[in-house]
C-alpha cells in the first residue's frame, strides 16, 4: 500500500466480526490496515481473508492501549475511517476480572481516540451492543429509548465508551462517530473458510449448538424454559454477520457528511426462541441437537429484538439474510473447521 493511499483502520480485524469486515472492505476495493493484539484471534483468519479477496490487508500486531504503536500506525498510513472492533467480550470473565475489561475496552478506546485526534482522524465506527439498553425495555427496542443499566462489567464498559464518545462529539464538531448497537451476530462467510472460533466452551448459543451438532459436545443446556415467551425460552434477534458488516459500510459512507455521534441498531427486527434455534439448526445441519433444560442464566433477559427502522431510514441499510442462511453458513464453517482455526486445515506456517 502506498503511504498516500487512503485506508480504513480495522481494530480487532483478526477476530470474528472484524475478519468478515476486512473481507467485505477488500472486496469493495478499500485499502485496509488491521490492528490486533491476537488476544482472542489467530492470524490464520486474515490469511484466509487474503485468499478469498485475492488481496491482503496490512497487518499490525499491536494493542489499542499502546499509544506509541498507534502514533506510529497513524504516521505510516493515511487513515480515513477507524472501525473499532477491538475489545474483550466474555460476559462471565468480565464479572471475574472487571478491571481487565475496563482497561481493555474503556482505556483502550480512550487511547485510540487520543491518537486519532493527534493524527487528525475523526471518523469512528464503534462496536456497541444491545446490552446498553438494560432490562425491561418495551419491544421492539428503538434508539430513542434511554439506555439502561447493563447487568455485567462488559456491558457497562460498552455504555461507558458510548457516553465518552457522545461527550467527545459534543465537545468537538470535527468528530463523526457511529455507535452501532449489535443485536446477536451469528453465521459465517458462505465459503466456510472464516467464522466464529470461540476459545474453550462457547458462551453464546449458536456456537454452542454448532459444537453439539458436530459432536464436540454432548448436549445443549437451555437456560430456562419458564420465561414469559411463547415457548418459555429466551428470545433474541439473531443477525447474519455479513448483514452486520454491510451495516458498517453504510455507516462509514454516511459519516463522511455527518458530524456528532449517531446511534443505530443493527438487528433484523425478528426474534427467535432458543428452541426455535435448536429446531432450525437441526434442519440446517441434518444432525440432532440434544438439549436439557437447566435453570435460568443470571443476568439474562426474557426477550429482546430490534426496531431496525432508523438504520433503514438514515443508512439505507437493512438485514437481508434469514435464519436458514445464518445457520447453514454456521454449519458449513463448523463442519469444515471442527476445531476452528487451530484444526488440521491450518497451514504449517
Ligand atoms: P472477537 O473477540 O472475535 O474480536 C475482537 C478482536 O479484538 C480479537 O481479534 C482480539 O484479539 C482483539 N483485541 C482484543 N483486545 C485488544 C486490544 N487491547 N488491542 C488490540 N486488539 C485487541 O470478538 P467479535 O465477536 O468479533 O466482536 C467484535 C466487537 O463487537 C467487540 O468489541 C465486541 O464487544 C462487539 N460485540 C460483539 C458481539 C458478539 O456477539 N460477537 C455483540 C455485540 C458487540
Ligand atoms: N442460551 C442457552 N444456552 C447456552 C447459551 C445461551 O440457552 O448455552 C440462551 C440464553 O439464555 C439466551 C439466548 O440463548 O436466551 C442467547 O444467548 P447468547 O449468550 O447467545 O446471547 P445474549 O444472551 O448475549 O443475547
Amino acid at each position: 500500500m502506498s503511504s498516500k493511499e487512503k485506508a480504513v483502520l480495522v481494530t480487532g480485524g483478526a477476530g470474528y466480526i472484524g475478519s468478515h469486515m476486512v473481507l467485505t472492505l477488500l472486496e469493495a476495493g478499500y485499502a485496509v490496515v488491521v490492528l490486533d493484539n491476537l488476544a482472542n484471534a489467530s492470524q490464520e483468519s486474515l490469511r484466509r481473508v487474503a485468499k478469498l479477496a485475492g488481496t491482503a490487508p496490512e497487518f499490525v500486531e499491536g494493542d489499542i492501549r499502546d499509544r506509541q504503536c498507534l502514533d506510529a500506525l497513524f504516521a505510516q498510513y493515511a487513515i480515513s475511517h477507524v472501525l473499532h472492533f477491538a475489545g474483550l467480550k466474555a460476559v462471565g470473565e468480565s464479572v471475574a476480572e472487571p478491571l481487565r475489561y475496563y482497561e481493555n475496552n474503556v482505556f483502550g478506546t480512550l487511547t485510540l481516540c487520543q491518537a486519532m485526534a493527534t493524527a487528525g482522524v475523526y471518523r469512528l465506527v464503534f462496536s456497541s451492543s444491545a446490552t446498553v439498553y438494560g432490562n425491561g425495555q418495551p419491544l421492539p427496542i428503538h434508539e430513542g429509548l434511554p439506555t439502561g443499566r447493563p447487568t455485567n462489567p462488559y456491558g457497562t464498559s460498552k455504555l461507558m465508551v458510548e457516553n465518552m464518545l457522545q461527550d467527545l462529539a459534543r465537545a468537538d464538531e470535527r468528530w463523526s462517530i457511529a455507535l452501532l448497537r449489535y443485536f446477536n451476530p451469528v453465521g459465517a462467510h458462505a465459503s466456510g473458510r472464516i467464522g466464529e472460533d470461540p476459545n474453550g466452551k462457547p458462551n453464546n448459543l449458536v456456537p454452542f449448538i454448532a459444537q453439539v451438532a458436530v459432536g464436540r459436545r454432548e448436549a445443549l443446556s437451555v437456560f430456562g424454559n419458564d420465561y414469559p415467551t411463547p415457548d418459555g425460552t429466551g428470545v433474541r434477534d439473531y443477525i447474519h454477520v455479513l448483514d452486520l458488516v454491510e451495516g458498517h459500510l453504510a455507516a462509514m459512507n454516511v459519516l463522511v457528511s455527518r458530524s456528532g455521534a449517531s446511534v443505530w441498531n443493527l438487528g433484523t427486527g425478528r426474534g427467535y426462541s432458543v428452541l426455535d434455534m435448536v429446531q432450525a439448526f437441526e434442519h440446517a445441519s441434518g444432525q440432532p441437537v440434544p438439549y436439557r433444560v437447566e435453570p435460568r442464566r443470571e443476568g439474562d433477559i426474557a426477550e429482546c429484538w430490534a426496531d431496525p427502522a432508523r438504520a433503514y431510514q438514515e443508512l439505507g441499510w437493512q438485514a437481508s439474510r434469514g435464519l436458514d442462511d445464518m445457520l447453514a453458513d454456521t454449519w458449513r464453517w463448523q463442519l469444515a473447521n471442527p476445531e476452528g482455526y487451530a484444526g488440521p486445515n491450518k497451514p504449517a506456517h
